[in-house]
């Protein structure tokens, strides 16, 4: 009888951590013994080809589980390198490796994710999670004596002789007894087992098989009768690997919707394989509409990471930048470990190499969808374009070399988006700045007075509709050396030499009128001035520099408002009878000015969109004028 050895302290504590913790993921079991027995296979694999030991061909290595009701075992039996005593006690009676340390405190602290496992390399211990009694039956490649390591947890483990007819490992688990909380009588299901070898081990490179009883229709009979088939449960070659040539578009599509569970079909499909100082295949989709939670916090970025096929994490969100976050895929690369954490990962060399590449993949595709399928490219932006310009935004204008030729606005003279590259392209010799006007709709921004003159000008404006987009254009600041300009704020200068003469002078022969007017209005407005840039309409409101109207909006919807204000300007237009009208008010009524003056204003803030302070007010002073006007 062999002495019963302990398990290594820290190794023991472990176990006690993984026998009692209430990790819901205990199917994952499944995935890391296939995981070690595909691993055993590669390096006896391995050790053909470079000992040149002929007869060991990958197709033979298939890895086998057997269901055993009676005895309530769960078997995993692989045809890989197997372990000699010695190596069975050093593997399985410690845990080596230095992510145990981190595992226990994941453990600890309840982080309750599915791949903590897989991540700290201290797979095989996840089989006491199901089975009270473990035994690892083993026998090394090239030698003769096989021994069985058997451990039941409660204090250690043993390692005897025992015949065993082939090289490799087989793990016998049996199974704990139902609980009120969990259900291990499914690890004995085909169905079951099936289902969890699909959904973690699909695409390990060696057949996983098992016998599966299905019920046939006899021959020439209503009878069914029980049928038992060998069958191989998972696809091994996964998509990626395969060569492009072979795929259909329809693959495609099936895989994404299937593993990312979009209704819809993928926009755009990305699928590299990448070869040099590090190698790994990709598999990238745009979706076609965004998720439901995606302006949301709830949405998680990532793409799945696989090492060698092997799946080890499902959002690795390092893989993705945040600007590109709508895009869903899987990267799988020969060059990762399994054991890798997520806190690893965020300082891998080799990731980071790949995540760069993805970036540039994922700019690159778009910039070309952009030239040569237009329509495409509008659809995505229409679902996504609001991530690209929170992208220019949120990194302070530091991505607008990559991002700020992706952004599409609407044009007023073009009636559709358009690039800013194709804006300046079409800007006039005279014309120094980029136009664009704020508003809530496209609709409700043509209706602007300040639009017609600048437009009349035969200068093309940009149509703003979403909040962050004047935030966005503060970050580029300027495009190709031209810089934005809003045509509601500030000076517009878009008047001739003789315009401005003219202007001067209506200015200067008013100057009580419209000193009088912003006395009047002096609470409400910076300044009341006569307007070069109304055409057919009477008055208009603009904001000082700095801080716009729709800025102003967007920032006092947000939770910690503080009440920027935009500065007010209200211009008038000379042009306009309403001028005469004043004109004429102020020679004789030096009160009824003030009347005036105050519809103006309150006119003005109607037409921006803004409330009024005393609606009741305006309304009885429109009603006066209308009385007056009929006596
Ligand atoms: P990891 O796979 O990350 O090394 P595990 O806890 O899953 O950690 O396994 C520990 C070690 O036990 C493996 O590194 C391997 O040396 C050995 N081992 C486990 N299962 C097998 C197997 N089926 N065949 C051969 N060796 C195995
Ligand atoms: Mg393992």
């Amino acid at each position: 009888m062999a002495k019963k050895k302990q398990f290594k302290a820290e190794s023991q504590r472990l176990l006690d951590l993984m026998i009692n913790s209430i990790y819901t993921h205990k199917e994952i079991f499944l995935r890391e013994l296939i995981s070690n027995a595909s691993d055993a296979s590669d390096k006896l694999y391995y050790k053909a080809l470079t000992e040149n030991i002929s007869g060991i061909s990958r197709e033979d290595l298939s890895i086998q589980i057997v269901i055993n009701k009676d005895h309530r075992m769960l078997s995993i039996i692989d045809q890989g390198i197997g372990m000699d005593a010695k190596e069975l006690e050093e593997h399985l009676g410690t845990i080596a490796n230095s992510g145990s340390f981190e595992f226990k405190n994941a453990l600890e602290k309840g982080q309750d994710d599915v791949d903590i496992i897989g991540q700290f390399g201290v797979g095989f211990y996840s089989a006491f999670m199901v089975a009270h009694k473990v035994e690892v039956i083993s026998k090394k490649y090239g030698e003769d004596q096989a021994y069985i390591w058997e451990s039941d947890t409660s204090d250690g483990y043993t390692v005897k002789e025992c015949d065993y007819p082939q090289h490799g490992t087989r793990i016998n688990l049996f199974l704990k007894e139902n609980t009120d909380d969990e259900n291990y009588d499914q690890y004995l299901d085909e169905y079951e087992i099936q289902r969890l070898v699909k959904k973690y081990s699909d695409y390990v490179h060696y057949p996983i098989e098992m016998d599966m009883t299905t019920s046939k229709q006899k021959e020439d009979s209503d009878e069914y009768e029980q049928v038992v088939e060998h069958k191989t449960l998972n696809s091994m070659v996964p998509l990626w690997k395969r060569p492009k040539k072979d795929i259909t578009k329809e693959d495609y599509n099936e895989f994404y919707q299937d593993k990312f569970n979009d209704f819809n079909e993928p926009l755009k499909v990305m699928h590299n394989s990448v070869e040099g100082t590090i190698s790994y295949d990709s598999l990238l989709f745009i979706p076609s509409k965004p998720p439901m939670n995606y302006y949301s916090q709830d949405y998680e970025k990532g793409l799945q990471l696989y090492s060698r096929g092997v799946f080890i994490m499902d959002k690795a969100s390092d893989l993705v930048p945040e600007h590109y976050r709508f895009v869903k895929g899987l990267v799988d690369s020969q060059d990762l470990s399994l054991n890798i954490s997520r806190e690893m990962l965020q300082h891998d060399r080799q990731l980071k190499l790949i995540a760069d590449k993805i970036e540039k993949r994922i700019q690159s595709e778009l910039e070309k969808m952009l030239k040569n399928e237009r329509e495409t490219y509008e659809e995505f932006f229409k679902n996504f374009g609001l991530q690209l310009k929170f992208g220019i935004y949120n990194s302070y204008g530091m991505l607008k070399d990559k991002l700020q030729d992706l952004l599409l606005f609407y044009s007023a003279n073009e009636k559709k988006l358009i690039t800013l590259n194709e804006y300046v392209e079409a800007m006039k010799e005279e014309q120094k700045e980029i136009y664009f006007a704020s508003g809530e709709t496209i609709e409700k921004i043509n209706h602007l007075p300040t639009v017609e003159m600048v437009k009349d000008k035969g200068f093309d404006i940009l149509y703003l509709t979403d909040n962050v987009d004047e935030f966005c254009i503060q970050m580029l600041r300027e495009y190709k050396e031209k810089a934005f300009k809003n045509i509601n704020q500030g000076d517009l200068d878009i008047e001739s030499e003789e315009e401005k003469k003219e202007l001067e002078q209506v200015n200067e022969d008013n100057k009580d009128l419209l000193e009088t007017l912003k006395e009047a209005l002096k609470d409400q407005v910076q300044d009341v001035k006569v307007s070069s840039r109304l055409k057919t309409h009477p008055v208009c409101l603009v904001s000082g520099e700095g801080v716009s109207f729709e800025m102003e909006k967007v920032l006092s919807q947000m939770p910690d408002a503080q009440g920027v204000k935009a500065g007010r300007i209200l211009e008038i237009n000379p042009n306009h009878q309403i001028f005469t009208a004043l004109q004429s008010v102020f020679d004789k009524d030096k009160e009824k000015i003030k009347d005036y003056a105050s519809l103006l204003y309150d006119q003005a803030l109607l037409i921006e969109g803004f409330s009024i302070d005393d609606p009741v007010g305006f309304s009885n002073k429109v009603c006066d004028l209308m009385v007056e006007a009929n006596k």
